[in-house]
């Protein structure tokens, strides 16, 4: 079989996943994901463009939207046919109007075009095969955030193809690690966000990180937990019902959403009856007289989005907690260059030239990404594999994780840039 794999995003880049492929023999592409990326003045950056009629179908591996966000462009003049669960239908709804209520002006599409898309998406489960003319696609748990899926495209007449999209294989409160049994594929494409590490035991991360929230709240302070809206935020939840459940816990933005919805799609979260303890016990934030409320109240844990200090009410708690070295700043993902959660990290201000902030500041690695050896794992796993295209991973990350899978399987690897256009043969 001939393939051909166009890189349209995610090409030794971390996000603005878009990958389409094709046999040499069909007209149109299976198109995975098409997400959007955020340069340093926070204007949205698209893929590469693909014309609607080239697309056979789409399908979205999850909600973030560096996976979905750029697919109402397709929905602008024509309705192609896509696929996701119902949670991350459901989820990308919220992720995007948020989008658009930020960033709107440079969005190459509106609230309608959401809609319309929203509206077509055919939903799917784990488990699901659906067959798209000479292809049968089907649908596996992914293990990032709930409700996310990996696709495996398996053509009739020989020659298969996983895509991993964001993938994780440990369990953690809310996701149970991706599914990996009984695997088989010609080609591979994954995810190499951390290519370059192997992540602590999330066991000992949450210990460190009970260990240190307990210690602030016993002195009395206050502790600020800045946690991206979808996943990041809910776990840190379930992670306080469970170990907790006494203290003072409120949840803002968001998160509140997310958890709400989360907790209609019981087949999607791994320890559901903490999440839903984590709703019953823990006070949702509501209007801004509560917010002021909540920041003279020693010994509260306030978990909020945006995770990277970057916007949402992180922002408002931030600048009446920062100055009193009793309270905390406990970051718990990813903080990207420039981010005021990078600043905070780094400099001890949260931008430049601002006041140095006296609260005690934290960072654990609380991630939903697998780490290096466990992406080695999943190679591993797959049976008959030949190659492996990886993708969604800064260049360092991607080739280090590149060689470390031909030494351990002999298998070969590539790593596309954005705008490359593979030909593959099996
Ligand atoms: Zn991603
Ligand atoms: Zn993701």
């Amino acid at each position: 079989m001939r393939l051909e794999l166009l890189v349209l995003g995610s090409g030794r880049e971390v996000g603005r996943a878009a990958i389409a492929i094709k046999r040499d023999s069909d007209n149109q592409y299976l198109l995975f994901d098409y997400g959007i990326n955020f340069d340093l003045d926070d204007k949205p950056v698209m893929p590469l463009p693909i014309q609607p009629n080239k697309i056979r179908a789409i399908f979205i591996s999850h909600a973030h939207l560096d996976h979905v966000g750029a697919a109402p462009i397709f929905y602008v003049s024509s309705t192609p046919a896509i696929y996701s669960t119902l949670l991350t239908a459901l989820l990308s709804k919220i992720m995007i109007a948020d989008m658009l209520r930020l960033s709107g002006y440079y969005l190459p599409f509106e609230y309608l075009e959401l809609d319309t898309m929203i509206n077509n998406i055919k939903n799917i489960s784990y488990g699901d095969t659906i067959e798209i003319d000479s292809a049968l696609v089907k649908v596996f748990n992914a293990g990032h955030i709930p409700g996310s899926a990996m696709f495996r495209v398996e053509f009739k007449d020989g020659g298969s193809v996983l895509y991993t999209g964001d993938v994780n294989t440990i369990d953690t409160r809310v996701t149970k690690g991706a599914q990996l049994s009984g695997l088989e594929a010609d080609l591979l494409i994954m995810e190499s966000t951390y290519g370059l590490y192997d992540h602590p035991s999330r066991n000992r991360v949450e210990e460190l990180f009970i260990e240190t929230v307990k210690s602030v709240v016993e002195d009395g302070g206050i502790v600020l937990i800045p946690a991206f809206s979808l996943g990041r935020a809910q776990e840190i939840l379930a992670i306080l019902a469970d170990r907790m459940p006494h203290s003072n816990v409120y949840y803002d933005g968001m998160a509140r959403d997310i958890l709400e919805l989360f907790l209609q799609f019981k087949e999607y979260v791994n320890q559901y009856q903490l999440l839903e303890k984590a709703m019953r016990i823990f006070t949702a934030v509501k209007g801004s007289d509560m917010r002021k409320q909540i920041c003279k109240e020693n010994g509260s844990i306030i978990v909020t989005p945006a995770g990277m200090l970057k916007g949402g009410p992180a922002q408002y708690y931030v600048k009446r907690l920062y100055s009193n070295p009793k309270n905390a700043i406990i970051l718990v993902s990813y903080q990207a260059p420039q981010t005021p959660g990078r600043k905070l990290l780094t400099e001890g201000v949260l931008e430049d030239g601002g006041p140095r902030v006296k609260a005690k500041v934290f960072w654990f690695d609380f991630s939903s990404h697998a780490g290096s050896s466990n992406l080695v794992e999943i190679v591993k796993s797959i049976k008959n594999l030949k190659k492996v295209v990886l993708v969604h991973g800064g260049e360092d990350s991607a080739y280090t994780l590149g060689y470390k899978i031909k030494e351990a399987t002999g298998i070969d690897f590539e790593v596309p840039k954005t705008g490359d256009n593979l030909v593959l043969e099996f």
